[in-house]
């Protein structure tokens, strides 16, 4: 049984949710070593995405495989509440889905790197770094990792 109420539930998850997690960090400095400058939670933006490279034209979105339903094994449903919480992911989904058209139609390219990989691959980052900077130097407007 959940101790909180719903809406205070949902408020801790969300303050959770925004804090940058070790593995998210170490892209970042990998990044930041090789010379690419970047915003972070740039709110003027829809979806204010995790990571903003003006110099590309792009933006990357850490997305946290239970909040933004990657359907990997961290892709769980809780077992009380299970329609509030199916609710908010179809809510999450949507949402995630009309940000990325969003920063499309303002002319942003969009990657989404998905937290289970990036969990997976903490020790050896470096191909993931070589994949999201091959992104960054690219002309694709959308790519996925995970
Ligand atoms: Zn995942």
């Amino acid at each position: 049984m959940d101790t909180v109420d719903v809406d205070t539930r949902s408020k801790i998850m969300s303050l959770v949710r925004q804090k940058a997690t070790g593995p998210e960090l170490i892209v970042r400095k990998a990044l930041h070593h090789r010379g690419f400058r970047y915003r972070l939670n740039v709110k003027s933006l829809p979806g204010s995405p995790d990571l903003v490279f003006p110099k590309y034209h792009a933006v990357i979105f850490v997305h946290g495989c239970f909040w933004h339903r990657h359907g990997c094994k961290a892709t769980t449903t809780p077992s009380t509440r299970q329609e509030f919480w199916e609710a908010k992911f179809k809510d999450n989904v949507s949402r995630d889905k009309r940000n990325i058209e969003g920063l499309r139609n303002i002319g942003w390219r969009v990657m989404v790197v998905w937290e289970c990989v990036l969990k997976r691959n903490k020790k050896t980052p470096d191909h993931i770094v070589g994949a999201v900077v091959k992104w960054l130097k690219s002309s694709e407007v959308f790519a996925e990792i995970g």
